[in-house]
């Protein structure tokens, strides 16, 4: 339950004194709906409402506050025109500009004769200084009320800033104190102040440079949502450790006999991960681990083997990939493996059903299906493994802790290993998951070569489909990308389709396309004929980015590349380059580009590190872009930026296992804070994970 201290910060806007319901609905559009969003709702900006110039020396475009007399009133002669009311400062004239406005209001707001200070922006019209729609108009006694550094709000249409400015007024008139949550040697050494002197401070800045996010009083309130999303992560993390694991340790016998009859050797990186995830296997506590490397890396032989440890032990392993096409592809590479070891690895996904499906279901509460793979479809009702000792997921570039935890309840002491390609720089990771194991296979496997990657505008297209021609000639494979078209997945589609059909202009039935609407034995059939036979130029949504190897693609044309994330474009690219033979990727971009998409593609240009490549991003765009957060899964935070406050994580991930160590109830006075903590940011599912609350 909610502390009844925050009671007030959680009523609906349309409480505060003022705000009319339609206000209101807007305030929640720009917002949120409760008090507590206003607070959130930082200023974007400053206005300086102090300079006072005399009319004539009043600089066009900036704001000024000006003392007037009122000369006169003129309607306008039509009813589309402005209402003009000419006033004076003794200096010069200005007339003072209101479109669709009543006159009796205005001449109640501006009686002629009388004096107003009056605040706005200056502008010239045909060389008189006019003002239209002055933000202030007051009486001389109440100038001081208003010759003010003023903030700014992102607003939305319909609502002026002035509005939502005391909205949030009227949210700060109802700030509660609460207890401190944060270390005290911490606060004293940063110099923060309190929440809510904090709050009250970033909301009346004194110019611009207090909007930075180093300010004091900006950093203590991102520290505090960071706080509460590590403490949440923490108590979910505590509650999984709690549960007992067991210990995984096999006799090596079927790794074994895998290892030898592989074709290569394991690169290092690989061996090191795999002694990690072995190490926490063999003990008493369950693992969480995340496998991070590139596509092509050779996660999916780490996973292997590390299911064959459990299988070595009697137990079963499950391998979860977040789609069909890419279950499938993981199925394809490790059951000729397993078969080697006399190991049967079985498939199930959302496709099988019926007496199909039942088998395999079967099998699996049977316990002879020792290594199962499939879609989400593998942890719905109905499946019972006899015994899941492994679940590796496989998220490729979609995150979220939560519910792959909970999936870790299906086993009795299920170890879950979590295996992405999206190299998300450690900051980012740690918003997902906190105090995560992580393991990077940083190594590519040998004989890899390095991809040419170059950047073209879009307006040569021409070109590049003659460049196109020639490496269809040779017998290249091509991959052709077509962009987002604003996250609607019926527009990827309508582009895809389209560039397919333009293609197939000039190169017939070698082209194919393929994207997410399409059913999945259509989509199966696509993908076969690009990998064995008769297509050539495969037209795709990103669809192909979750799993698609044909080693033989050696070119990729990706268009708009701009509008991807670096992560996304990397991961893209990975498609190729993954033969023996020199690869080609084309990022056609629409010009003109930015100055951060310039700097963007050219570290795609420069780099195939993906480690680098997200940290590059990061630092470009901030977290919010860097992987499409809405996709990615990640969280979003309010007031904390994850590149600008990236040094405050791990502060956050010490303090709250520190916190939890000496306190693992939040019982204590600050341990009682930090619930109220966790409330504010309405993390209470991570409450209920405390025994007793
Ligand atoms: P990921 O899952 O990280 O995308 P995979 O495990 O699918 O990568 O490996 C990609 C390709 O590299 C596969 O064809 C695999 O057989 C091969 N591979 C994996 N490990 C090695 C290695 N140590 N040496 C050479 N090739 C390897
Ligand atoms: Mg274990």
């Amino acid at each position: 339950m909610r502390p009844e201290l925050l009671f007030p910060l959680f009523a609906e806007v349309g409480r505060i004194k003022g705000v009319g319901p339609r206000y209101a609905k807007l305030i929640e559009k720009a917002a949120g709906p409760q008090l507590v969003d206003l607070l959130w709702h930082l200023p974007s900006g400053v206005v300086d409402r102090r300079p006072a110039p005399p009319i004539p020396e009043a600089p066009e475009g900036r704001i000024a506050t000006l003392t007037l007399t009122v000369l006169r009133h003129q309607p306008s002669p039509n009813r589309r025109g402005p209402y003009r009311v000419v006033c004076t400062d003794g200096h010069g004239d200005i007339d003072l500009v209101y479109f669709h406005a009543k006159g009796d209001w205005l001449e109640k707001l501006l009686p002629v004769g009388e004096r107003r200070v009056v605040s706005g922006r200056v502008e010239r019209f045909q060389g008189r200084a006019q003002m239209a729609h002055p933000d202030h108009v007051v009486p001389e006694a109440e100038a001081d009320q208003i010759r003010i550094v003023e903030p700014t709000y992102p607003t939305t249409e319909g609502l002026p800033v002035r509005i939502l400015g005391k909205a949030v007024g009227g949210a700060l008139e109802r700030l509660p104190t609460l207890p401190e949550w944060i270390s005290p040697s911490l606060v004293a050494q940063r110099g923060w102040p309190r929440w809510d002197e904090a709050i009250r401070r970033v909301h009346a800045p004194g110019d611009a440079a207090d909007l930075e996010p180093s300010t004091p009083a900006r950093a203590r309130l991102a520290y505090d949502e960071i706080l509460s999303n590590q403490l949440a992560l923490a108590l979910v993390r505590a509650r999984m450790k709690r549960q007992k694991g067991r210990s995984i340790r096999g006799d090596g016998r079927l790794r074994d006999a895998v290892i030898a009859a592989l074709p290569f050797a394991l690169t290092g990186a690989q061996r090191s991960a795999l002694a990690e995830i072995e190490g926490d296997m063999a003990s008493e506590s369950r693992m969480l681990r995340l496998l991070q490397g590139d596509v092509g890396s050779g996660k999916t032989l780490v996973a292997l083997i590390a299911m064959l440890n459990a299988v070595e032990c009697g137990a079963q392993a499950a391998l979860m990939a977040p789609t069909e096409i890419l279950a499938r592809q993981h199925f394809a590479t490790i059951e000729p493996l397993a078969r080697k070891a006399g190991i049967r690895v079985e498939i199930l996904t959302g496709r099988d059903k019926g007496k199909a499906r039942a088998a395999v279901v079967g099998r699996i509460a049977e316990g002879t299906a020792s290594i199962v793979v499939g879609t989400h479809a593998l942890f719905q009702e109905g499946v019972e493994f006899r015994d899941l000792a492994l679940a590796v997921i496989d998220e490729q570039h979609r995150f979220g802790v939560h519910q792959r935890m909970s999936l870790g309840g299906k086993g009795q002491a299920v170890d879950t290993l979590v295996m992405t390609a999206t190299p998300i720089p450690r900051t980012l990771l740690m918003t997902a998951y906190g105090d995560l194991d992580v393991s990077r296979l940083t190594e590519k496997p040998p004989g890899r070569r390095p991809i040419d990657t170059r950047t073209v505008p879009l307006d040569r297209l021409g070109e590049v489909v003659d460049g196109v021609a020639r490496k269809l000639d040779q017998g290249a494979k091509v991959y052709w990308v077509c962009p987002l078209v604003e996250e609607s997945e019926k527009l990827d589609v309508a582009a895809a389709e389209e560039r397919a059909s333009t293609l197939r202009r000039r190169f017939g039935d070698r082209v194919g396309v393929v994207h997410g609407r399409m059913k999945g034995p259509e989509k199966d059939a696509v993908m076969d004929a690009f990998k064995n036979g008769s297509v050539d130029l495969l037209v795709a949504t990103t669809v192909i980015e979750v799993g698609v190897d044909v080693p033989d693609a050696t070119v990729m044309v990706i268009e708009h590349a701009e509008r991807f994330g670096l992560a996304q474009l990397h991961q893209l690219r990975g498609r190729i380059g993954r033969g023996d033979k020199d690869s080609t990727c084309l990022l056609l971009y629409g010009a003109p580009l930015t100055e951060t998409g310039r700097a963007r593609l050219a570290v795609m240009r420069e780099s195939e590190d993906g480690f680098r490549i997200a940290e590059e991003d990061l630092k470009l765009r901030g977290a919010g872009e860097v992987l499409g957060t809405r996709q990615s899964g990640l969280p979003t935070f309010k007031l904390a930026d994850p590149a600008a406050h990236a040094g405050l994580f791990p502060v956050a991930r010490d303090d709250a296992r520190l916190l939890l160590g000496q306190d693992p109830e939040l019982d204590g006075p600050r341990g009682q804070a930090a619930r109220v903590l966790l409330y504010l940011f309405e993390r209470d599912a991570a409450v209920r994970y405390l025994r007793g609350a």
